[in-house]
């Protein structure tokens, strides 16, 4: 297949807006692929912060940190990406250049311990504020299973109500694939 997939096309997306020596997030940590992703393109130089409410998200990433030499530009946060605007030091606010979210539960983990759309609508609206102009924010949604459903169409209809002078917002989907396959909604601050 040439057209990218789903977690291609998020990568595609974080590397159009950050290179090396930038701040980026990874608003829901897992088992860290984002965040290595992310802390290889910002270099030593750059800051990668990272948000998970589970323990043993937090452990597993800096164990893959580590072993990558990655650890110094990264840090990792044991709390919800609501507090994003409340941990981010005020000289980092507005020079955010890239953010994710991959929504759901950890694979491996506790499925019963999943994002929902209060805490994620807030940390998309406090992001707004705190992007950089032209900084993208990559939400990889799953709707397979019942609760991401519930946030998927929670997201969609918040999503579609934010004004287009204040961001341009894109859907990247495919549309004849059956069992619900995951979506971004990709929003870039103007
Ligand atoms: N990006 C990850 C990776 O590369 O492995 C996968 C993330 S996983 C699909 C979703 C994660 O979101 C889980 O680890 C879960 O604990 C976390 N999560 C749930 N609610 C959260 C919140 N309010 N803030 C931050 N993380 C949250």
């Amino acid at each position: 297949m040439k057209l990218d997939g789903i977690l291609p096309f998020a990568r595609v997306l974080l590397e159009k807006v950050v290179s090396a020596g930038d701040i980026a997030i990874d608003c829901t940590v897992g088992n860290g692929k984002d965040t290595v992703f992310l802390a290889n393109l910002v270099g030593k130089t750059g800051k990668i912060y990272g948000f998970d409410i589970q323990e043993l998200a937090i452990m597993k990433t800096t164990e893959k940190l580590i072993e990558n030499d990655l650890i110094k530009q990264v840090s990792l946060h044991l709390t919800g990406h609501e507090n994003i605007k409340m941990v981010l030091p005020n000289e980092h606010h507005n020079k955010v250049r890239g953010a994710i979210f991959n929504l759901g539960y950890l694979p491996g983990g506790d499925k019963e311990i999943v994002t929902v759309p209060e805490t994620t609508i807030k940390a998309v609206q406090d992001l707004l504020e705190i992007m950089a102009p032209e900084g993208i924010i990559v939400i990889v949604i799953y709707h397979g299973h019942p609760e991401g459903e519930v946030e998927s169409d929670a997201l969609s209809y918040y999503v579609k109500s934010i004004p287009q002078e204040k961001a341009h917002v894109l859907e990247y989907r495919f549309i004849n694939q059956t069992n619900n396959p995951p979506f971004i909604i990709a929003i870039e601050k103007r």
